[in-house]
C-alpha cells in the first residue's frame, strides 16, 4: 500500500516507521522546513513512572519499541537511564512510599532510595532531600535528533520520501483511496492518508473531522549550558506527583490537602522535570497553561522557581540558562484514550491528542493505528 502522512512530528514519523516496517510505501509532508512543534520542544522523556494503571502496558510497550528502534537507529539517542523523583517533605515521602509498595511497582522498576543511595546512583544530586523514588524503566531520547535520524533510516529503505516546506491543503476521498493537494499545487494519491497535525486543530483538521475532543496545553521550558558532570538519571520533584495519574491514592490526597505548592508553582501548575542532553546541558521545565489565547511571550517567575528547586536538589548553582522557549501539545479530552483517532472518510484518518506523553507513546500509537487499519 501507499500511505501519505501529513505532519512531520513524532506522531507522523512513528506512523511512517510502523508502515514502512510492514512493507508499505510512505510519503510524508511537513509544512515547515523542519518540524518545529511539540516534538522538538519536549524533554525527550520516555516516561513510564507516572502513568496510570490503564496506561502502563502501553507505556512499557512503547519503551520497548523505542529500545528496538534505537538498536537500528542509534542516532535517536535512546538512553535507559531511569529517573529519580526527589522527595523533600514527609507528605511527599508518603506518596513515594505508597508508589514503591504499589501493585505495579515492580513493573515500573520502582525503588525508594535514601539520600546516600540516591547519591551513589546520581552523584550530581548533592543537595537537600529526604529520599528519591527511583524508576528504572524511565528513559530518554534526543528529540531534536530523532526526527532526522528516523527519516534517514526510512529513506534508506527506498520506500519513503519526505517533503519539507509542504503544507497539505486538502484531502479528497476517492473510490480507490484519497488524494492530497499541497500548497505547491502538487497532488499525492494514496490508499490511506494519515493526518498527524499536532496542535493544529483548525484549518485542514477542522475541515476533515470538525471539532474533535482535544484541547491545547502550553508549557514553558529552558536549557542550561553544559553541567560539567553527568546527571545520570532524569530528575523530577515532588510536585510531579500531583500531575501524574499513577500516583493517585490517599497519600496523594493528603499531600494535596496538607502541603500547598509555592504560589508560583501553583499559579503556573508547575512541576520540575530535568534531563541531561547528550551535549551536557540540562533541559528543565515545566508549566501548564490551559486557557487560550496563550501568551506569545514567556513569563520569568516560573523560571526563577525552577532554578531554585533544581539548585536545591543539585546543591550547586545551575550553569547559565542559554535558551528559553514555550511549546504546545494537543491533549485528548477523553481520559480513557491514549490518542484521538478520528476517521474523516473511508481512507482518511486524523490522529492527535497524545498530550504530555506523546513522545513516550508515539511508537505504540503508530503500531496500534497500523493494526487498526490492518496495514
Ligand atoms: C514542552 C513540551 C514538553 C514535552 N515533554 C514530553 C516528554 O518529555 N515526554 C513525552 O512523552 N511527551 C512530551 N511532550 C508531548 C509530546 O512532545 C507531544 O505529544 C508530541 O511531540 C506530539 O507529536 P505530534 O507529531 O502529534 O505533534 P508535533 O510535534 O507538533 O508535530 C505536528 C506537525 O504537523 C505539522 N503540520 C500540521 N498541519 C500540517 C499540514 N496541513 N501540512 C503539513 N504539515 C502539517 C506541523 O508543522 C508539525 O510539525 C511534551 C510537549 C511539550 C510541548
Amino acid at each position: 500500500m501507499r500511505l501519505v502522512i501529513i505532519g512531520g512530528g513524532i506522531l507522523g514519523t512513528a506512523h511512517a516507521v510502523a508502515a514502512v516496517d510492514r512493507g508499505h510505501d510512505v510519503v510524508q509532508l511537513e509544512r515547515e522546513p523542519e518540524a518545529r512543534g511539540a516534538t522538538v520542544r519536549n524533554f525527550g522523556l520516555v516516561w513510564v513512572s507516572g502513568r496510570s494503571e490503564a496506561e502502563l502496558d502501553h507505556a512499557l510497550r512503547a519503551r520497548a519499541l523505542w529500545e528496538k528502534i534505537a538498536a537500528e537507529v542509534p542516532r535517536i539517542g535512546f538512553r535507559p537511564a531511569g529517573s529519580l523523583t526527589m522527595v523533600r517533605t514527609p507528605q511527599e515521602l508518603a506518596v513515594a512510599e505508597a508508589a514503591a509498595a504499589g501493585s505495579s511497582a515492580e513493573a515500573r522498576g520502582f525503588t525508594l532510595l535514601e539520600p546516600e543511595r540516591v547519591r551513589a546512583l546520581n552523584p550530581a544530586l548533592r543537595g537537600t532531600f529526604l529520599a528519591g523514588l527511583h524508576c528504572s524503566q524511565d528513559a530518554a531520547v534526543e528529540s531534536r535528533q530523532a526526527l532526522p535520524a528516523l527519516r534517514d533510516h526510512l529513506t534508506a529503505t527506498g520506500r519513503y520520501a519526505f517533503h519539507p516546506a509542504t503544507e497539505a491543503r486538502s484531502v479528497t476521498d476517492t473510490e480507490s483511496g484519497a488524494t492530497v493537494r499541497d500548497d505547491h499545487g502538487r497532488t499525492f494519491h494514496a490508499d490511506v492518508v494519515l493526518v498527524c497535525p499536532g496542535d493544529a486543530h483548525n484549518g485542514l483538521t477542522r475541515e476533515l473531522v470538525g471539532a474533535i475532543p482535544v484541547r491545547r496545553v502550553r508549557l514553558q521550558m529552558m536549557q542550561t549550558a553544559a553541567l560539567g558532570e553527568p546527571l545520570t538519571t532524569a530528575v523530577a520533584d515532588g510536585d510531579s506527583f500531583r500531575y501524574y495519574p499513577g500516583y493517585a491514592g490517599s497519600a496523594l490526597d493528603t499531600l494535596n490537602r496538607d502541603q500547598a505548592q509555592t504560589p508560583t508553582a501553583a499559579e503556573h501548575k508547575m512541576q520540575l522535570l530535568c534531563v541531561q542532553r547528550l551535549h551536557g546541558g540540562l533541559t528543565i521545565g515545566d508549566t501548564h497553561e490551559y486557557a487560550e489565547p496563550f501568551a506569545f511571550d514567556v513569563d520569568e517567575a516560573p523560571y526563577q522557581h525552577l532554578e531554585s528547586v533544581a539548585e536545591e536538589l543539585l546543591g550547586r548553582k545551575l550553569p547559565p540558562i542559554v535558551r528559553r522557549w514555550a511549546g504546545t501539545y494537543s491533549q485528548s479530552l477523553d481520559p480513557d484514550t491514549i490518542a484521538t483517532r478520528a476517521q474523516a472518510d473511508r481512507h482518511v484518518w486524523v490522529i492527535t491528542g497524545p498530550g504530555g506523553r506523546g513522545m513516550t507513546l508515539s511508537t505504540v500509537i503508530g503500531e496500534d493505528t497500523a493494526d487498526l487499519l490492518d496495514l
